[in-house]
């Protein structure tokens, strides 16, 4: 099938555009990289996003209740591309384990270094430079273009849970580094704490007691061995013990109750329901007289730096597209044109907040700069180059997007 390629393609001319602000970006994302931005502490991240917007042009700015950050770049239809990236950081833990302080935002050796460098702040700064040079080059995309800088994607998701309950936009570009190749999924994240009812005894006695460690141990051990919802592409259910908790301090008392919890990572097309259905079977087999259990799915209060609070329980649903769907396709070419290079397409191992967005009905696909094993880890950094790649990246996405298949 022939592509229809306008002569006027703007695809040759973002490079070029991004290459002539390059200063402009690596310096914003020094700036963004020395405000730190721990979950629930953007307002200062935030400020700075919304006034870059500003002085890019793009006027149309907000910041919803939770906090996020919104620039509107008005198309030519009422379809919308979202382009969602989060301001939030995690601890950098010892500063001393460092070659560059982790707020110093050091440029050094063709890299931005520091917390967030990577994830996810220079998915961050190229969405803001890909709508300001947009903007500024006269570029109108097919439809219209909303970047989404939003808070608390580290603990919880609150600003993408509220933004989720809003007007959904056609297509969600997640930008979480993907080392500029398009991402088409992952894995949902459940945790459950699974717990075992006793009775509590002095251990000198146990035949007045029912010590819920035994039943706990059948469980680990039968989780162990229990067969788990399959997928080629995402990766297949995986369900790892991680925390071990009992209701006593002394090592002398049998204990009242005994809990685990499991880091569950589901494939895409197992259900919550299914996999508390999996749990239940098993923890049935592990029971003995005396013994009862409950499975929960963990949960804890967010806060956002606007006041906003919210209990969410740690139950993230996949995101997936197809391998051959219209819109990665298009994505790919727009990319592929505009980098002058192949553009895979692959998945993620971790979960990112589109899980939230797609449950909500959006669908979405992934792209963003830096490098995966960056994220979480001392020394994150970023290549200057792939933030350059990324931004016209985007423009490029912007202007594909809403267009007409194949176009
Ligand atoms: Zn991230």
């Amino acid at each position: 099938m022939e592509e229809r390629v306008s002569l006027d393609a703007p695809w040759a001319r973002l490079m070029p555009l991004v290459q002539a602000a390059g200063d402009r970006i690596v310096d914003f994302l020094q700036r963004l990289v020395r405000v730190p931005s721990l979950t629930g502490d953007e307002a200062a991240v935030a400020a700075l996003v919304e006034a870059e917007l500003h002085t890019l042009g793009i006027g149309d700015t907000a910041v919803d209740a939770s906090g996020n950050v919104l620039g509107h770049l008005a198309g030519a239809s009422r379809h919308q591309t979202m382009l969602h990236a989060h301001l939030d950081v995690v601890d950098p833990s010892d500063p001393g384990l460092w070659t560059y302080a982790p707020f110093a935002g050091q440029l050094a050796e063709g890299h931005i270094w520091g917390r967030g460098s990577a994830d996810d702040k220079g998915s961050v700064a190229a969405q803001v430079y890909a709508l300001g040079l947009l903007h500024q080059a006269g570029l109108i995309p097919p439809g219209d273009v909303l970047l989404a800088a939003v808070v608390g994607e580290e603990i919880g998701g609150l600003g993408s849970r509220f933004l989720s309950r809003g007007r959904l936009p056609d297509i969600a570009i997640i930008g979480e580094p993907s080392s500029n190749t398009l991402r088409r999924g992952h894995r949902g994240r459940f945790e459950f704490i699974v717990t075992f009812h006793g009775r509590s005894a002095h251990a000198s006695a146990p035949h007045l007691g029912c010590n819920p460690n035994h039943a706990l141990a059948r469980f680990i051990t039968a989780l162990d061995e229990a067969p788990m919802a399959q997928d080629s592409d995402f990766g297949d259910t995986t369900a790892v013990p991680t925390l071990l908790h009992v209701d006593q301090t002394s090592s002398n008392v049998i204990p009242a109750a005994a809990s685990v919890h499991l880091d569950w990572r589901n494939a895409p097309g197992e259900s919550l329901q299914a996999a508390r259905d999996l749990l239940d079977g098993l923890i049935a087999r592990c029971l003995e007289p005396g013994i009862t259990a409950e499975v929960r799915l963990a949960s804890r209060k967010v806060e956002s730096y606007t006041g906003m609070s919210q209990t969410v329980e740690h139950a993230g649903t996949p995101f997936w597209i197809a391998a051959d769907d219209p819109r990665v396709l298009q994505a790919q070419r727009a990319l592929q044109r505009t980098l002058g290079r192949a553009v895979p397409v692959d998945v993620w191992t971790f979960f990112t907040d589109g899980g939230f967005l797609y449950a909500a009905g959006a669908p979405c696909i992934g792209f963003g700069p830096g490098d995966p094993a960056m994220a979480h880890v001392k020394d994150e950094r970023i290549s200057v180059q792939q933030l350059f790649e990324a931004t016209a990246g985007y423009m490029a996405l912007a202007l594909a997007m809403g267009a007409p298949q194949g176009a």
